[in-house]
Order: C-alpha cells, then sequence, then structure tokens
C-alpha cells in the first residue's frame, strides 16, 4: 500500500517533531491528541522550529505554509482511520500504549502498520494487544526529530518482514537513517543512554559534583554534545524514570535502579525543560 498519510499518536515533543518531518516531506499528517490543548501546543512547537529554519533561510515561508497546512489536528482516536502507517509517541506508559494499540487495531484497516515511538517498552508486548503482531513495530525517533539522524527500528516476535522493510523504506524517506535493534528493553539506544543519565544523577545526588560540573566533565572531557544532566532535562524526567523502571523490572538487575533523586524531581513536577524546570531552571 502507498503512504499518503502518516498518523501520529500524541502531539507531544516527539509526536509534533514526527509531525513536522513527516509533512516536510510530503506526506500528510494527522496529528492526535487527547484535547485541544495539546494539540495546540503542538502546532506552536512545529511553528516555532520552522520559523527557526526560514530564519536560516533553510526554507522560504511559502514551503513552511506548505508543510503546516499538510497536518490535520485531531482529539478524536478514530480520525486515524484516515492513515495509511500510524507512528504512536503518547506518553511512555505501558498500560496507556496497550489500550491506545488495542483502539487502533479496531480504527485503522488491517494492512496499516502500526508503530510505536515508545524508548523502551516491549514492542512483542505491544503487538500483543492487537490482533495483527506481523504489522506491529518499533520506530524509535531521536529528540530533536527534525535535527536527529538515527530512527532504531524495533520487531517484535512477531513482525514481518514486509513490515520491517516498508518501516526502513519510510524512515529513508524521511531523510533518517534506519538501525534495526532487537526487542529487549531499552533497546539499544536507551540500553546504554538511560544508565548514563541514571548515574550522572547518582552523582548529583551523591553529592560527587554540582550539576554544572558534572555536565562540563562530559562535554569537555568526553566529547559529549551536551552533558547528560540537561540531556535528561530535553528527554524529560518523567519518561528517563519510566525508561528506567521498564530496564529494572525488564532485565531484573539492581544496576538500573532509578536514583531516588530522579524519583524525587517527578513527584515535585520537576520534569525538565517541558515544564521550565528539571536539573536546570528554565523560567528565566
Ligand atoms: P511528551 O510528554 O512531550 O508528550 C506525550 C503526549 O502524549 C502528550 O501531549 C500527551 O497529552 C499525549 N497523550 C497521552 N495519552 C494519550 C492518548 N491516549 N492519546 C493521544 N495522546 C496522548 O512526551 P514525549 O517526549 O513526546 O514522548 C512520547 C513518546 O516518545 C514516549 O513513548 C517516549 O518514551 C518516546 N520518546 C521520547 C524521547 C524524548 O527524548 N523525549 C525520545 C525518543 C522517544
Amino acid at each position: 500500500m502507498e503512504i499518503k498519510t502518516i498518523g501520529v499518536v500524541g502531539a507531544g515533543q516527539m509526536g509534533s517533531g514526527i509531525a513536522q518531518v513527516g509533512a516536510a516531506h510530503g506526506f500528510e499528517v494527522v496529528m492526535n491528541d487527547i484535547s485541544q490543548e495539546f494539540v495546540d501546543k503542538g502546532f506552536r512547537a512545529i511553528q516555532n522550529s520552522l520559523s527557526r529554519l526560514v530564519k536560516k533561510e533553510k526554507i522560504s515561508d511559502e514551503e513552511m505554509s506548505a508543510i503546516v497546512s499538510r497536518i490535520k489536528g485531531s482529539t478524536e482516536i478514530a480520525d486515524l482511520s484516515e492513515a495509511d502507517f500510524v507512528v504512536e509517541a503518547a506518553t511512555e506508559n505501558e498500560e496507556l500504549k496497550l489500550k491506545l494499540f488495542s483502539d487502533l487495531d479496531g480504527i485503522c484497516s488491517s494492512e496499516v502498520i502500526l508503530s510505536s515511538n515508545t524508548s523502551s517498552i516491549s514492542i512483542t508486548k505491544i503487538a500483543g494487544a492487537t490482533k495483527r503482531p506481523q504489522g506491529v513495530i518499533g520506530m524509535h525517533f531521536m529528540n530533536p526529530v527534525p535535527m536527529m539522524k538515527l530512527v532504531e527500528v524495533i520487531r517484535g516476535l512477531g513482525t514481518s518482514d514486509e513490515t520491517a522493510a516498508v518501516t526502513n523504506d519510510l524512515a529513508k524517506k524521511l531523510d533518517k537513517t534506519p538501525i534495526e535493534a532487537n526487542d529487549f528493553p531499552g533497546f539499544i539506544s536507551n540500553r546504554i543512554l538511560m544508565p548514563m543519565i541514571n548515574e550522572a544523577v547518582y552523582a548529583l545526588f551523591e553529592g560527587v559534583g554540582s550539576a554544572k560540573a558534572i555536565d562540563d566533565v562530559m562535554i569537555l572531557g568526553m566529547n559529549h554534545p551536551m552533558g547528560p544532566l540537561a540531556l535528561a532535562d530535553l528527554i524529560g524526567l518523567d519518561t528517563c524514570l519510566a525508561i528506567m523502571e521498564v530496564l529494572f523490572t525488564g532485565l531484573g538487575d539492581t544496576k538500573y535502579r532509578p536514583c531516588p533523586l530522579l524519583k524525587k524531581y517527578v513527584n515535585a513536577g520537576w520534569l525538565g525543560r517541558k515544564t521550565g524546570k528539571g536539573f536546570y531552571d528554565y523560567t528565566t
């Protein structure tokens, strides 16, 4: 089936980025969230991102308007019936994703591929919530989506070769580089990245150094483009905690125990950039 319309579930930082990249590459996009407020927030993020590209003269005003006009906002999951390919990018919560995939399975025609942008949750388990495990796959974009080249592609146990081929092909059409990973908690990217971030939070918790010192050591000493605590703030501390919990329970090893300070920040609603405060303050 030719993919003309991409359905994106979740209009947060990842969903809005995926919608933007889809529309920028000529696809029609349905961008869904639970309320108009979240859909509007997604559109604002897209406008801001595209405005920066206009300023840098990478795209024209007309191109920006054309990209935005290809994205249709939606607050009804039933609107996803229009999609030829779905990318789910809702909050990192297993129960929520299982319910969404069960609903999408009833809404989308049987040949439509249902992909998840989950950072860590088992694709095999998500596929188990549907009657089309062959058509369910992980399509893990990186943040910020318009900038980052990688798409980690994760096959569930029952994912068909055809589904993997179509997904790899779509990633290339979006000017991304797909890399396949097997279905283990955190896949490749977060199996490696998230324990490093969690360890940086432990270093802060135990007073090994200040947030700035920890980040500067990794930037200046290890040549990382940004420090792990600033990166955690960019990802969202709720998402980081959810991923650590999946690693901890899924792999059963205490080395993945989420740092109590990370839990405390999430309980306080300090989720990083998206709430204005995390390890750093973004309100000034
Ligand atoms: P976010 O908090 O910015 O956005 C999540 C959005 O999902 C919110 O707008 C929320 O209202 C919406 N949502 C919740 N329930 C929904 C439902 N039932 N239907 C439709 N929308 C719903 O989070 P995010 O950072 O965009 O993360 C989204 C997904 O992408 C998660 O699975 C996360 O693990 C994954 N991911 C995140 C990053 C990152 O750096 N933040 C990177 C790669 C993958």
